[in-house]
């Protein structure tokens, strides 16, 4: 075997696009003497409910927290039943636990990793109060179509689009209708706060109750008290939690929300060029647009032949090998210690695509060049297991 005169440069599954001007957000926001939650998260909510068309978007401290909120104003808790994937980053199953119910694993669809109207309607019991539907990876799951399944029954429609921002959905960004629809930006996700999240939704009330319970319950701000300038008594109203975002994180979203268009073109056109040079590998399954809407490729994620799917570890240590780092596909939570003994239907599509599938390389600065590495290593590594 040959040896490569020089080690080859190592490729990141993902690296955060931050810029000078991320930096000199942040730095005005320090040296303005505000920097815990004040107007410039009022600014970044603004411009984020504009950017997605949406009535109403809540910052929060992140996804996780804006889940937890979405449930408490949407009325779940104990006894309640709330439908979720398992495969999915396992604060969707935990935000159901977190009001005292019980997550509900329904099965995902292979093409698009995502819940479906007949996967929800298996998965529906007269307990059933929610679902939570994840738009995977950015894919734009069918919300209406699940939507219609849900509604006349009194079921809740909750959407985890942790990773969809700028995705669409017939034609306008993924949240833009929703009831209640939660947003990430931990910087593995395409637009960063370092930790943060939002919660877009059409209803006015239910936004006034969000605002409430992110801040202690308390009816007055602390921007509030501070712009009225006189003396302002505050009540809390009920027991709220501490789940603000700071006017540091949101100076940086601000700037991070003005490059998202960039960012998810260049996504989609190095998305383009690794279906472009995988797509001929027999029996691979790459993820694409669904009919329904088009979606910001997040992450990449590959799977692989059934006749190989055994061996992606296999696969993930060739490649770590010659410097480039892959994930395991997308988690499933039921196979996690946490929900051990926690009783699910069979998950075959789930387990398929949560141990036969990696997560490629996919970020806004990986040079043409080296996603050549990456497809060509992987094609190597394919060709060699068949
Ligand atoms: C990342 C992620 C979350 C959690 O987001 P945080 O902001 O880190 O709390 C929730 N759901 C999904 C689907 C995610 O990908």
């Amino acid at each position: 075997m040959s040896t490569a005169p020089v080690a080859p440069t190592q490729i990141p599954i993902m690296r955060p696009y931050l810029g000078v001007e991320e930096e000199r957000a942040a730095a005005e926001a320090v040296a303005s003497g505000w920097i815990a939650q004040g107007p410039r998260v009022a600014e970044f909510e603004a411009a984020f409910a504009a950017r997605l068309g949406a009535a109403h978007a809540v910052a929060v401290s992140s996804c996780t927290t804006a889940l937890h909120l979405a449930l408490v104003v949407a009325g779940i808790g104990p006894d309640d039943e709330v439908v979720v994937p398992s495969l999915s980053f396992i604060a969707t199953a935990n935000a159901a636990r977190y009001v005292g119910a019980r997550p509900v694993f329904a099965e995902v669809d292979l093409a698009t990793a995502c819940l479906t109207p007949a996967t929800v309607e298996a998965a529906l019991t007269p307990a059933t109060r929610a679902v939570i539907v994840v738009d995977q990876a950015g894919m734009p799951a069918d919300v209406d179509a699940i939507r219609a399944v849900c509604e006349p029954r009194g079921v809740v429609v909750v959407e985890d689009a942790a990773c969809a921002a700028g995705s669409t959905y017939h034609g306008r960004p993924v949240g833009a209708d929703a009831l209640l629809a939660a947003f990430s930006f931990h910087p593995r996700k395409i637009l960063t706060t370092g930790e943060g999240g939002m919660v877009v939704t059409s209803d006015a009330s239910l936004a006034e109750r969000l605002v409430l319970l992110r801040q202690h319950g308390m009816s007055v701000s602390a921007a509030d008290r501070h712009a009225a300038g006189g003396a302002v008594i505050e009540q809390y109203l009920e027991v709220g939690f501490n789940y603000r975002m700071t006017d540091i994180q949101a100076a940086v979203g601000l700037v991070q929300l003005g490059r998202l268009d960039e960012v998810i073109a260049r996504r989609r056109h190095l998305a383009g060029r690794y279906a472009a040079g995988l797509s001929d590998v027999a029996g691979i399954l790459l993820p694409a647009d669904p009919p329904w809407g088009t979606t910001n490729h997040q992450s990449y994620w590959v799977t692989l032949p059934e006749q190989v799917a055994d061996r992606r570890n296999d696969v993930m240590q060739v490649l770590a090998e010659q410097g480039i780092s892959t994930r395991r596909g997308i988690m499933a939570s039921h196979l996690e210690p946490a929900y051990e003994g926690h009783p699910h239907a069979a998950l075959p599509v789930t387990e398929r695509l949560t141990n036969g599938s990696l997560i490629l390389p996919l970020y806004h600065e990986l040079s043409e060049a080296d996603q050549d590495r990456v497809i060509d290593a992987f094609r190597n590594a394919l060709e060699d297991l068949t």
